[in-house]
Order: structure tokens, then sequence, then C-alpha cells
């Protein structure tokens, strides 16, 4: 497994958030709010200022994750319900964190799950809880052209 957290920062990224928006934007789709540099949630629904779509909403309308974690082989068909358990707590706690920090969805397909987010770290989150819940085999395939990390997991038995 080769993780390269510097390769990362280097990439052009079009839903790259170092881009600056006006203090107090909200997003229309999830009602995250832009303070001080960032997406937060708010306690209370803000409607004032400018309407702009933050980037875990863009990703979701261009069905463009950040990262995906693909999980196979037949532990997976026995587990199902455990791992979406841990899969969906991971999540929660990230979203509740950051509003870039999401689900975007989960496909299954014979037996075998993909999971895709929003957010590169929070795709590495969620399979590394896999793995040390679960054991089995991780593999990380990053993509420095697309920014886009592809996390394969798998378990026999
Ligand atoms: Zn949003």
């Amino acid at each position: 497994m080769r993780m390269d957290r510097n390769i990362k920062e280097r990439g052009h990224d079009p839903y790259a958030e170092a881009r600056k928006y006006p203090e107090g934007a909200y997003c229309p789709e999830c009602g995250a709010v832009y303070r001080q540099g960032r997406w937060i949630w708010s306690d209370v629904p803000v409607r004032l200022g400018n309407p702009v779509l933050c980037g875990a909403c863009k990703r979701v309308r261009d069905a463009f994750p950040a990262g995906e974690v693909r999980l196979s082989g037949s532990y997976v068909k026995k587990h199902k319900d455990e791992i979406l358990n841990l899969i969906n707590k991971t999540v929660g706690q990230a979203t509740s964190r950051s509003p870039l920090k999401r689900l975007m969805d989960i496909e299954e397909a014979e037996g075998n799950l993909v999971v895709r987010l929003t957010d590169d770290h929070l795709a590495r989150r969620v399979a590394h809880a896999v793995h040390r819940a679960f054991k089995g085999d991780l593999r990380v395939r990053y993509s420095l052209e697309e920014r886009f990390v592809r996390l394969q997991w798998q378990r026999e038995m």
C-alpha cells in the first residue's frame, strides 16, 4: 500500500476549495454556509448572502466523486450489514464535521459494494476503517491527473 500525501497537493482540481467565496455565502442545495474561508454547517437556516453550490453539492450534481471504495469478496456478501453500518457511521461523523465530506452513493452489484464519496480523505478513512475492523486486503490507487483515489478492499471467507 502506497500513500503519497504530498503528490496530492499539486494536481489541478476543478473542485478545489482554495478559491474564495463571499463571506456568508450559502449553498442552496445543502444549506452549508461559507464562513472564514470554509464551508460549515449552520445551526440556523441561512438564506442571506450569495447562493453558491458548495464543492460537495457540485460533485453530486456532476456525479463526479473524489474517491471510491470498492469492496469485494465473499465476506462482503455475508457481512454486508455490519460493513454498511461501519461505513455509514464513519461517513456520518465526517459529514457532521464538514459539509464537503459526504457520501454520494453506494452501488451494489453481484455482491460487491462500490462506495462513492465527495472527498478523497474520507474515501481513505472509510477504506481504512473497514480494513481495521474486518482485516482483508486493501489496495490504494491514486490518479494524479484526475485527483481521484480508488481503494480496493477484498476479503474472502
Ligand atoms: Zn452544498
